[in-house]
């Protein structure tokens, strides 16, 4: 299979163009040679085949071949609001999430967050992050990227959450929990979830009070990591599992 790279540019067919110098260092490191077949996805929707024209020291020129409109993206828009887990563990859970197709992911600190970060070192991680993303999406066939929000508390979040919402809110929560909404029927599902110490009482009360519905993945307490990636799963399965 050709190697697949998010190229954040108008594409056409039959069009020649310089490939961005993030994305020409990776085909560098392939070492590809001119009439090397890749695949190309701006985000907007499709793939584009492509073939390597030139390779120049740090330059290379492809040109860009036909669209193919396909999409594998998951059925429910789902925003993962999550309190940030500490160390590496926030990369394996983007990068997991966009396999599984999330739609945008929204970086909470939280009462109990390990996590702290402001100002140049928190749009520094966003960045980080978004890299993860696209990497991710060149990586499962995925055909747009999902957006990482910039980094901010969930107190901020929840202030300017408008009070209705056309998709259903879910609080994964291992308090008086309810059940999951049916798959088949969502089109769009912010899910919020914890940090490693867990929401506290009154946060998960603010929740509720814009329309986060608490839902239970189960009797076993899950890592912060985990929870919101064994959501995911659960809403392909249900909504993709048989395709
Ligand atoms: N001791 C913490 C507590 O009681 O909240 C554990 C927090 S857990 C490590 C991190 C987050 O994952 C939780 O805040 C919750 O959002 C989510 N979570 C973990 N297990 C879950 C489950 N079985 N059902 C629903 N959500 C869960």
């Amino acid at each position: 299979m050709p190697p697949r790279f998010h190229v954040p540019l108008s594409l056409h067919a039959g069009a020649d163009l310089d490939l961005p110098d993030a994305v020409a260092r990776h085909v560098q490191v392939l070492r590809l040679q001119p009439g090397a077949p890749l695949t190309l996805f701006n985000g907007e929707g499709g793939e584009w085949s492509a073939q390597v024209l030139q390779m120049g020291r740090r330059e290379v020129k492809v040109r860009v071949g036909t669209h193919t409109p396909v999409s594998r993206e998951l059925g429910v828009a789902v925003t993962l609001a999550l309190g940030v887990p500490a160390n590496e563990r926030m990369d394996t859970l983007v990068e997991k999430a966009c396999e599984l197709g999330v739609e945008a992911i929204q970086p909470l600190m939280c009462e109990r967050s390990v996590l702290r970060l402001a100002g140049e070192r928190a749009d520094k991680k966003v960045q980080h992050w978004q890299a993860v993303a696209v990497s991710a999406c060149e990586q499962s066939g995925r055909t747009r990227v999902p957006r990482i929000a910039p980094l901010r508390t969930l107190a901020d979040w929840l202030a300017a959450l408008p009070a209705r919402s056309d998709g259903a809110r879910v609080l994964l929560s291992l308090r008086e929990p309810g059940p999951l909404p049916v798959a088949a029927a969502l089109r769009e599902l912010t899910a919020l979830s914890g940090p490693e110490g867990g929401l506290s009482d009154a946060e998960e009360s603010a929740a509720a009070l814009r329309g986060f519905a608490p839902v239970s993945l189960g009797p076993r307490t899950l890592r912060a990591d985990t929870a919101p990636l064994a959501l995911l799963a659960h809403l392909a399965l249900m909504s993709e599992g048989s395709a």
